[in-house]
């Protein structure tokens, strides 16, 4: 591969084919195989299948990103691959999405695609779907290519690949950073280019955090004394950075980043004690972003309240508030797991959201901040009972209830519960026990 611009350090793999092999892992050598090894080697085999699965559909977006880039040749534009699939091949990683730079207007671009959707326009941005794929393509953010880098945010995101002739472009000393695991503003001064956009800060403490990147000083310097400035950008724009800071598998170096920035508390003020939440993001892996934010808010005294809360300030989508709020109540509720009836128990496991609270409450164990029994109990339970033991079918109704001669009312929803509680105890098996409860309860 050609490297133009800046000549590349050593330590990067010569093109990006050998970077995306370096993902390759070399098999051990393995000891000769004996019986018991075959059901071993029918899972390696099911798990090499996913792998190949897997690198099969990475290989199909690449084609589709390269197949946009001749189109757009074709058509006389100049197209190139840019930012963040750039970076993550040249770092050994699999892109989840291609970006595409060039020199054509979003009309132009739609002209040449049967379908494409409008995303910014005025941006200059268009999403083409190509055989299957959604691609980005967005007019260079300046003149041509070189300044189109010099305008992207770090030098890791600044660098631009031609995938027809198999060059990679490089006019800000990305690859140098790279190799370096460095994060650096593009351009020569930070300061100014936060002053364009303000989320960059924020952006700068999810790359450093994701990719373990030392911070060079003059851009830490400046996204110091400029920090307070991330809360002019929108709440919708801070709200998908902290959601990915929360999701990407480095929460506790990002959530230890925002507190050296002294934006911990300034971000997010439903966090009582950020200490603890960090305690507890360092344990959380790549997570959904429901989880991710469950194990910020494991505090929380009031979860719904306080996610909702959250949710109105940041414009999270109502949906996700109320089951983040869900994941923390059923979390903060299994320290008392083991006095439960096994109803509640049952009631507690059944809910749609106890596995991801399972897994917030094993993160807040691990941090000592919360007793072992009750998540060990409910983890003992989750796979103790069946469906049918968890849900059984409904024995009487409200009619039956008003036909036994009951007077409607909101007793219907009690005596209905209590016939409920009484089947997941296992006390009350057919319709004339229910009714006959029924009978005592109304009557006592
Ligand atoms: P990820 O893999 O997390 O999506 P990414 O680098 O692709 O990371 P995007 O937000 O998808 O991040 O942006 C794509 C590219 O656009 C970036 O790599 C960067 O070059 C540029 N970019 C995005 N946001 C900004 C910004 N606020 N300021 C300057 N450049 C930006
Ligand atoms: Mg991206």
């Amino acid at each position: 591969m050609l490297v133009r611009g800046v000549p590349p350090p050593t330590p990067v793999p010569a093109s990006l084919a050998d970077a995306a092999g370096q993902r390759k892992v070399d098999t051990p050598a393995m000891p000769a195989p004996t019986p018991d090894d075959a059901l071993a080697a029918d899972a390696r085999a099911a798990e090499d299948a996913l792998a190949a699965d897997a690198r099969a559909a990475e290989d199909a977006l690449a084609a589709g990103a390269r197949a946009v880039v001749e189109r757009l040749r074709g058509a006389g534009f100049a197209a190139l691959w840019a930012g963040g699939a750039v970076r993550d091949q040249v770092m050994g990683l699999a892109p989840k999405d291609y970006d595409i730079a060039t020199d054509a207007e979003p009309e132009q671009v739609a002209a040449l695609f049967e379908r494409s959707v409008p995303v910014g326009a005025q941006f200059g941005i268009l999403r083409v779907i190509h055989a299957g794929h959604e691609y980005e393509v967005a007019r260079f953010r300046a003149e041509g290519p070189r300044e189109d880098a010099l305008h992207r945010d770090f030098t890791l995101n600044g660098l631009l690949y031609d995938p027809v002739a198999d060059e990679l472009i490089d006019h800000v000393g990305g690859l140098a950073d790279i190799a370096a695991r460095r994060l650096r503003a593009c351009g020569g001064d930070p300061e100014g280019r936060f002053g364009e956009d303000w989320l960059r800060i924020l952006r700068g403490v999810r790359f450093a955090a994701r990719f373990d990147l030392a911070i060079e000083p003059r851009t830490w310097v400046a996204m110091a004394r400029e920090a307070q400035q991330v809360l002019s950008a929108s709440a919708e724009r801070r709200r998908d950075e902290l959601s990915r800071i929360l999701t990407e598998g480095a929460g506790g170096r990002g959530f230890a980043l925002l507190a050296e920035l002294g934006l911990d508390r300034a971000l997010l003020p439903e966090v009582s004690d950020p200490a603890r939440a960090r305690a507890r993001l360092e344990r959380l892996g790549a997570a959904a972003e429901d989880v991710g934010w469950a194990v910020l808010g494991y505090d929380w005294g009031d979860p719904a309240e306080t996610a909702a809360a959250l949710g109105r300030r940041l414009k999270l989508p109502t949906r996700l508030a109320r089951r983040i709020g869900a994941i923390v109540a059923l979390a903060r509720a299994l320290p008392g797991y083991p006095a439960l009836t096994v109803a509640q128990r049952k009631r507690w496991t059944r809910d749609e959201a106890s596995g991801d609270a399972l897994r917030v409450a094993a993160i807040a164990v691990a941090a000592n901040q919360a007793p072992a029994a009750g998540w060990r109990a409910a983890t003992e339970d989750a796979g103790r009972w069946s469906p049918g033991e968890l849900r059984p079918a409904a024995l009487v109704d409200g009619r039956d209830l008003a036909a036994a001669g009951h007077a409607p009312g909101p007793i219907f929803k009690l005596l209905l519960d209590a016939i409920e509680d009484a089947q997941l105890e296992g006390h009350v098996r057919t319709r004339p026990e229910a009714l006959a409860l029924a009978e005592r309860l109304a009557g006592a």
